[in-house]
């Protein structure tokens, strides 16, 4: 008989520099559960000091975590894979506690966190130099391909385990120490927990630093640090955006993966399968509340197809059940904040004022708010602009295929994207009109797997994640040459 191991206790300390304990900025996190708006914890918030010693511990601690045999990195891997099965329940109630995370969607994450941690245990096997041919006699050009030494990791508050773990393993599993700065919303799902669940792994002390505080006042000097050669960062375009300037200017240039902001846009061709897509579209529309960043964010249907379209998904977006995220049947639970709640709340009024016909609409409760679909939205109102993150979503009708696309590509952003077709080979085509990251045809854009190259074009940002590219984004190449013979010089 297999019995629960003893939950984690005492998650309001965060591993700084080798030792588990309490920020020593003065001021405390509380960390609210977004559905009862109850306090679960108070937590003592690092400061600058405890930045700096976690970035020098990391370096310490990184050169000797890089020298050990690739299987001993993975096999911390592996173990901390059957620690997230052994734990499992403990991490989806923490999801679903901490972030307003449905039942379904925490089990959906918990899963893709696991499956990243699992493909990492391969990455140490995977990193090959080469040997590059020289044109100078008796010359030998070797490329050594090494870990990068620190990353500086920034996750965002939505799906706060995977974010943080899609980074983090396979940093660590390809020889890197990391410093992990989760969003203030999410401190334990966003790194605390993961942090135990390595130590627990036998992550050597000192390698992965968790330090909590507002990104509004420890972010710039956390990315302009000397010790981190990669800001991987995932969260929004503006955050991003001066993340970006920050790491490339100033006394110490790094490197840096953006992972942003999105608009996708989700198409209904008119020879599409419509109860079929509207079936993708009610999931990739409101799983989470919609706060996803590849969510589907403006739904586009050819003309003929546009009233039947409208009037199915309404109906299906009216029959979700709305409430209490613990439960399994919830599809939509509440939003992250009450500050998320009222940016929605004015979106709504927007939307209204700008013209846009209401066919769901409903009264929040707390901070569950009721689907909101509207039809007859333009190009130009805020709805379709701007990311929406929550369950809100205008449908814009196309004259034809080629409108369709226009509308499709008429945003700043290009995550991912969707088109609905009865012709898989004329979906390829227009799926090869996006200028996107990521295109699914007969899909909703919500992507889930775990080795797929995610990554987005324009505003949504630069690198890819996942897979070969993390192994990429994560070592350098070191070009090392050999002069065998001796060589003669021109003077
Ligand atoms: P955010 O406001 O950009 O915050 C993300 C992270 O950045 C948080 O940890 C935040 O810390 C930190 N931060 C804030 N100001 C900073 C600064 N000046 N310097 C350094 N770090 C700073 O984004 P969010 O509201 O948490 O997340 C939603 C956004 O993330 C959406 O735009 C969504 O599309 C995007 N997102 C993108 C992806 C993707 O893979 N492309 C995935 C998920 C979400 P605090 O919490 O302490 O402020
Ligand atoms: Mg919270």
């Amino acid at each position: 008989m297999s019995t629960s191991p003893k939950p984690f206790d005492n998650l309001d300390l965060q591993p700084l520099a080798g030792e588990w304990r309490k920020g020593s900025n003065d001021r405390c996190l509380q960390v609210t559960n977004p559905y009862t708006r109850a306090t679960l914890m108070s937590l003592q918030m690092a400061n600058q000091q405890d930045m700096d010693k976690a970035f020098a511990r990391a370096e310490q601690a990184q050169a000797e975590w890089a020298a050990l045999p690739p299987a001993a990195r993975a096999e911390v891997m592996l173990k901390a894979v059957s620690i997230f099965d052994a734990r499992q329940e403990e991490i989806i109630n923490w999801l679903i506690q901490e972030s307003g995370s449905t039942r379904l969607k925490a089990t959906i994450e918990w899963s893709a966190a696991r499956g990243i941690t699992l493909e990492a245990a391969s990455m140490p096997n995977r990193v090959h130099g080469r040997i590059v041919e020289s044109n100078i006699p008796g010359k030998e050009s070797r490329v050594y391909r090494k870990p990068l030494g620190v990353v500086g990791l920034i996750s965002p508050w939505n799906f706060p385990l995977h974010l943080t773990q899609r980074s983090l393993a396979p940093a660590l599993a390809l020889g890197n120490a990391v410093v992990v700065k989760p969003a203030s919303d999410t401190p334990v799902t966003g790194g605390l927990l993961l942090a135990r669940i390595f130590e627990e792994a036998g992550l050597p002390a000192g390698l992965l630093s968790v330090v909590v505080g507002p990104g509004s006042e420890i972010g710039d000097a956390f990315v302009a640090h000397a010790t981190p050669a990669l800001i991987s960062f995932t969260g929004s375009t503006q955050v991003g955006q001066n993340i970006g300037r920050i790491a490339t200017s100033g006394d110490h240039l790094k490197h840096v993966a953006l992972e942003l902001g999105g608009n996708s846009p989700f198409v209904v061709l008119s020879d599409a399968d419509v109860e079929q897509a509207v079936n993708a579209a009610i999931f990739g529309k409101f799983l989470h509340s919609g706060q996803i960043c590849m969510a589907i964010n403006r739904i586009i249907v050819e003309g003929p197809a546009y009233e039947t379209f409208c009037q199915r998904f309404a109906e299906r977006a009216r029959e979700l059940k709305c409430g209490d995220p613990n439960l399994m049947e919830t599809a939509v639970g509440p939003v992250a904040s009450e500050r998320q709640l009222e940016g929605l709340l004015e979106k709504i009024k927007t939307a209204k004022a700008e013209g846009a016909r209401v066919l769901v609409a409903g009264e929040a409760n707390g901070n569950v708010l009721p689907p909101h679909v509207f039809a007859d939205v333009t190009a130009d109102m805020e709805i379709a602009r701007e990311e929406i993150f929550g369950p809100l979503v205008g449908i814009q009708c196309a004259k034809n295929a080629e409108h369709a696309l226009e509308l499709a590509n008429n945003t700043r952003y290009g995550l991912s994207s969707a088109v609905f077709t009865g012709s898989i080979e004329r979906g390829v085509r227009f799926a090869q009109g996006i200028k996107a990251g990521m295109t699914h045809i007969n899909d909703m854009p919500v992507n889930d797997e775990a080795n797929a190259p995610f990554g987005g074009e324009k505003n949504s940002g630069v690198g890819r994640f996942n897979g070969d590219w993390a192994i990429e984004e994560f070592t350098t190449d070191h070009w090392i040459t050999v002069q065998h013979s001796n060589r003669d010089y021109p003077f």
